[in-house]
């Protein structure tokens, strides 16, 4: 349709004539910003887990611990603006190359606002029991079966010494459980992870006290399992 086509094309000058001009505007810094300081809301109220995961610990954990590793990452980002040209994933695969100063704080906090801003995502009230569709298929491919995954899942999760999170990644094509300590991820360049559950005593303590194996049991009752496919299909898609 011809008249399509010219509109897309003016469509296109448009936004080239925008970028032409942009910098002379002193619009340059803020294009080049890529790393998000935002505490992301939940996508839930503080109770929609209860009585899985109880409000006064999702409350504490998102406005507390969530925010309090945004401020650490920002007070990086004071000391070395240059950061904020990096996405926080770009800057998470990027550690060994960034200035000593500020390495530690993004490893830790930086870490920290990537892990539980998948982690939210990773929740939902009424959850359904398992995947389907191709994320269950592959899951029965790589584990054998859905619940030889959830035990491989909580086997690890319950072994991690000290505070950690346990993930399921998708590496280079195939899907594996793995833990990283404190607020390490489990990022490589071809590795994401798609779940994660953080094992924190601030995740859990309030109602679970020492009983680490009652929260993960828990877990599973309100994992998005819908969201968790649809991280699994971006990823299959630009493999
Ligand atoms: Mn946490």
């Amino acid at each position: 349709m011809p008249q399509s086509r010219g509109s897309t094309r003016r469509e296109f000058i448009k936004v080239a004539m925008a970028a032409a001009v942009a910098p002379t505007l002193g619009f340059a810094t803020q294009a080049a910003e890529k790393l998000s300081l935002e505490l992301p809301p939940l996508p839930y109220a503080y109770d929609a887990l209860e009585p899985y995961i109880d409000a006064e610990t999702m409350r504490l954990h998102h406005q507390k611990h969530h925010a309090a590793y945004i401020t650490g990452l920002a007070k990086a980002v004071e000391q070395a603006p240059e950061l904020r040209r990096k996405t926080l994933e770009e800057l998470l695969l990027s550690l060994s190359s960034l200035p000593e100063s500020v390495r530690t704080a993004v490893r830790n906090h930086g870490g920290g606002h990537y892990n539980h801003s998948l982690f939210w995502q990773c929740l939902a009230p009424k959850a359904q029991a398992s995947p389907e569709g191709p994320l269950a298929a592959a899951i029965a491919r790589d584990f054998g079966s859905f619940d030889s995954f959830k035990e491989s899942f909580t086997k690890q999760a319950m072994a991690i010494f000290g505070s950690g999170w346990a993930w399921l990644v998708w590496d280079a094509g195939k899907l594996r459980v793995e833990t990283t300590p404190n607020q390490d991820t489990p990022l490589g360049v071809r590795k994401k992870p798609i779940l994660g559950l953080d094992l924190w005593e601030h995740a859990y303590y309030l109602r679970y006290q020492w009983r680490r194996a009652e929260y993960i049991a828990a877990f599973w009752h309100v994992v998005n399992w819908p969201a968790v496919a649809a991280l699994f299909h971006n990823l299959v898609q630009r493999a």
